[in-house]
């Protein structure tokens, strides 16, 4: 069989001046792959369920998802399934719940408080969320590593009650998705999906409790269902299509730097896979590695699609300049697949995970190492973290005023509260400045 060379396919770009912004456009193309015309759509379903319930939801889920199934999949199920799935399988499943278990503990933060020199205290107390609705995806594949990545957080974060969605297309309930719920811990799980299952989880109908924050991955319904009832409920954040920057030197291995761009590429055919190379040798070798390797991909449609609409292959002359790239791609997932790869990190601002040199591939970061893999995509890494205990906590302030501080502090809010206008603000404050 004749296989064109992916030299001959891939968008391949020097980072000089000249090719500099025609390459940073070909990696940050994010709004041009965003469908705004589903929001319509969205819009109607979340309108729906809100004001019809159940009612709602059973019809949406009969025309997306083709069933009539009970809404919500009881405890006992998700424990035969468990009971059904391979014993590896749920081996796996239990040692990568534990690592990601272990890894959150770290982000567990304290309340703090301090005492000022009028003997005020002044402090914050840390409390986790009520109830917390996870959207685990369910379209076209089944994402066990998705219940474990937003349930054990949420866990460890002490979430009282924790809601799992997940669509059940043609009635078909995946058995490692209920098993990792089981594993997980999760209180309850209903089969549902896309927006009605957002709209659900943000209003509440007669069988689905209204929840205080959804998170949790998935499609371009599930994403702008999610943006429209921000501010109702919390959500984590969009996801968009996945990306993965690699970057490779002579010390690389190139047939891992290949499949490491191909196992970002099989995600879906929007997926990008950038390769940032610091030797024209190797970007040779990763090329020559991707023709040869490509042929033996199960997923091998999705993958030539995927490369050939959205990777970008750029060569840089020093690590400097591959920073520089890097800081404005702010990407999802960087693999620094270099020797000297710390030294490498010392330069790079913005990027959601980022693995460290030749034996730390995205895979393991997606299923087991213990980090999360939610993660800032299309750019947001520049101001957003992946998911984390953080995210289902929050902080509430907290001050107790002595007497000496109600003087000294009342003095200032009462002229501060006078210079706005806003008496009564003043007042309070000065009724304390008579009592000592
Ligand atoms: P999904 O669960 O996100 O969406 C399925 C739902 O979409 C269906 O239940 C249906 O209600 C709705 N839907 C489909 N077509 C519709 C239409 N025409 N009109 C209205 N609603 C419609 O599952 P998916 O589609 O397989 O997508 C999963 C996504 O999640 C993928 O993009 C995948 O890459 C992503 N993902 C991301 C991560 C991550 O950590 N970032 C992990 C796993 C999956």
């Amino acid at each position: 069989m004749s296989v064109k060379p992916w030299r001959d396919v891939i968008r391949h770009l020097q980072w000089s001046d000249a090719d500099a912004p025609t390459a940073l456009a070909l990696m940050t193309q994010w709004e041009a792959v965003a469908d705004l015309q589903l929001n319509d759509t969205v819009n109607g379903v979340l309108a729906a369920v809100r004001s019809e319930g159940d009612v709602a939801l059973v019809r949406f889920t009969e025309q997306f998802d083709r069933h009539r199934n009970a809404l919500e999949i009881p405890a006992g199920e998700w424990a035969a399934a468990r009971a059904r799935i391979a014993p590896e399988l749920e081996a796996a499943l239990v040692a990568a719940g534990e690592r990601v278990r272990e890894y959150h503990q770290h982000q567990s933060a304290a309340d703090w408080s301090y005492t000022d020199a009028l003997g005020n205290s002044l402090g914050q107390r840390i409390r986790p969320l009520d109830r917390v609705g996870v959207y685990v995806p369910g379209g076209k594949a089944a994402y066990p590593s998705s219940v474990l990545m937003n349930v054990m957080p949420a866990k460890v974060a002490g979430v009282s009650e924790i809601i799992m969605v997940v669509p059940t297309p043609d009635g078909v309930v995946n058995d490692a998705v209920l098993a990792a719920a089981d594993i997980a811990g999760v209180d309850r799980v209903f089969g549902i999906g896309g927006a009605q299952a957002v709209a659900a989880l943000a209003f509440g109908t007669e069988s689905v409790p209204a929840v205080d924050k959804i998170v949790g991955p998935g499609n371009a319904y599930v994403a702008a269902a999610k943006r429209a009832v921000f501010g109702r409920v919390g959500i984590d954040m969009i996801a968009g299509p996945s990306e993965i920057l690699v970057v490779c030197d002579d010390s690389s291995n190139p047939e891992w730097v290949a499949m490491d761009l191909f196992s970002q590429a099989e995600h879906d055919e929007m997926a990008q896979s950038i390769l940032v190379s610091l030797s024209p040798r190797m970007t040779t070798a990763v090329l020559d590695a991707m023709s040869r390797l490509l042929p033996s991909l199960e997923r091998r449609e999705i993958v030539e699609v995927s490369l050939r609409e959205r990777a970008v292959i750029v060569d840089v002359a020093s690590t400097e300049q591959a920073c520089e790239l890097i800081n404005q791609v702010a990407p999802e997932h960087l693999e620094l697949c270099v020797d000297d790869s710390t030294a490498l990190m010392a330069g790079i601002r913005h990027a959601g995970a980022i693995f460290l040199g030749h034996r730390a591939p995205e895979s393991l970061g997606d299923y087991c190492a213990g980090p999360n893999h939610v993660l800032p995509t299309s750019g947001t890494a520049r101001f957003a973290s992946p998911l984390g205990v953080y995210d289902f906590v929050k902080r509430s302030s907290v001050m107790q005023i002595s007497a000496e501080g109600s003087q000294v502090l009342g003095q200032i809010a009462s002229v501060l509260g006078r210079a706005e206008g806003l008496t009564a603000h003043a007042r309070a404050a000065e009724m304390r400045l008579a009592h000592d």
